[in-house]
């Protein structure tokens, strides 16, 4: 397998550290709100390239983090009333049944930030032994001149990584490009005792601590969002090489950082500002969620995402296509078929997701045996995580519908069928022309009459 490699900027062939378990992790939600759609692709996209290494790999493990502290969370805590673990927990679950939706599995370990305060204290000690933290007035600081490294992933420069880093604690900073790593509560604010006081940890040391504890150092592949390299990734290299002492070696935290691009929404950045910000959360009550896990795969991970009604129109369309293939084999046995080659090196080079869909309609083209297409297509499908429905009820057969009595479908059906069997066929079609007033499409397949709303 290929995978683009942000760290070394090409497209490089994936050399397992042990091949025998891959380990991969990517940076969770903040859970205070509905989670932003570009964090719906990247749990849609991770998850999927632990599949994809799974056909590959025996063991395959996929960990990705909840941040259940933030100040973001206690600001949401402070407007709503509620209190944080209430928030945290409501919205922990709303993005774990959004992402079913979206057919992304659970990962294999979804660790919490507030689980992990003794890792994330014990790895800032060690930062601080090493010289690369000091504390300065209840806060803990990284201090990244110490780190030679520092910047590699990002590419930034120093004067965009002081100005990429927060200000506002700036009179203890001996730096202006150190970050926080730790910074006190007050009594009133969540906090857990540490050698420097009460306190709460910085953003970026959970996922160090978290992946250390839960993958290894160093593990296969880091994952995220594109917004997430600098300064989140960058950090999270920086701390997790100098508390080990491998600072010239950046790889030695991830070998391969792996990030999905932005989701725009009609070509534009969803902003707050511009009123396009447009959630999963939403789009799953108006779309099924195929057809917006095919939105989101339709695109090369790394390249922008745009959620515009035309690309949600086109997904629906494809996969009323492939249930509609299904739905015409429905009699046929399929053959115990694998994903068949092209679609899987379509897979294999970068996670090509668009290519594997065209690939699809290439096999539905040229596959002469049914038995051979159904197993196919039932093999393609389960590994992308689309047409694992019933044919029929995708395509809305025998369904009640607003305003339609499927009982009284039945039994019209029925009556016309007793109609046929006595050769009355006048009676017959004047039921059938009946059901077509009704607005039901009727279609006669060798187990009976199957009927849809038209
Ligand atoms: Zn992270």
């Amino acid at each position: 397998m290929k995978l683009y490699n942000s760290l070394t900027r090409e497209k490089q062939v994936f050399a397992p550290i042990d091949p025998s378990h891959i380990r991969i992790y990517a940076c969770g939600p903040t859970v205070y709100n509905y989670a932003h759609s570009c964090k719906a692709r990247m749990a849609v996209v991770f998850e999927l390239l632990a599949r994809v290494l799974k056909t590959l790999y025996p063991r395959v493990t996929y960990a990705s983090n909840i941040t259940d502290i933030d100040d973001r969370i206690m600001e949401a805590a402070l407007e709503s009333g509620e209190d944080i673990s209430s928030i945290t927990q409501k919205y922990t679950k709303i993005y774990n049944d959004d992402m079913a939706s979206l057919g992304a599995a659970m990962p294999d370990i979804q660790p919490k930030a507030t689980e992990h305060l003794p890792e994330m204290i014990s790895l800032m000690e060690n930062l601080i032994a090493k010289g690369h933290a000091y504390e300065a007035m209840g806060h803990v600081l990284f201090h990244v001149p110490s780190d030679p490294s520092y910047g590699v992933l990002s590419g930034r420069s120093r004067d965009e990584q002081i100005a990429g880093a927060r200000v506002e604690i700036s009179p203890f900073k001996k730096d202006p490009a150190d970050f926080v790593l730790w910074k006190p509560s007050t009594p009133d604010q969540p906090g857990w005792d540490s050698p420097w006081g009460r306190g709460r940890p910085g953003w970026h040391i959970e996922c160090s601590a978290m992946v250390e504890k839960h993958l290894g150092l160093p593990f296969d592949i880091h994952g995220g969002g594109a917004d997430l390299k600098f300064p989140h990734h960058e950090n999270e290299i920086a701390q997790s090489c100098c508390a080990h002492g491998t600072q010239n070696d950046p790889s030695s935290f991830a070998k391969f950082w792996v990030h999905n691009g932005f989701v725009t929404v009609n070509g534009e950045k969803m902003s707050k500002s511009l009123g396009n910000f447009t959630l999963a959360h939403d789009l799953i009550k108006t779309h099924k969620g195929e057809v917006l896990r095919l939105t989101l795969l339709g695109a090369h991970y790394r390249q922008p995402l745009d959620w515009s009604d035309e690309a949600i129109h086109q997904s629906q369309k494809q996969l009323d296509g492939f249930y509609s293939q299904l739905h015409a084999l429905e009699n046929v046995a399929p053959s115990k078929e694998d994903v068949p080659t092209d679609i899987l090196e379509a897979l294999y080079d970068d996670l090509n997701t668009p290519l594997a869909v065209s690939r699809i309609h290439t096999l539905i083209k040229d596959e002469t045996s049914k038995e051979a297409l159904k197993g196919k297509l039932l093999a393609v499908g389960k590994l992308l995580g689309i047409l694992q429905e019933d044919p029929a009820k995708w395509l809305g057969y025998g369904q009640d519908v607003a305003g339609i009595d499927g009982a009284e479908i039945e039994s019209l059906l029925q009556k016309r069928a007793e109609a046929k069997t006595a050769k009355d066929f006048a009676l017959a079609d004047s039921i059938r022309k009946k059901l077509d007033n009704m607005g039901i499409a009727i279609e006669d397949t060798p187990q009976g009459p199957k009927w849809k709303k038209k």
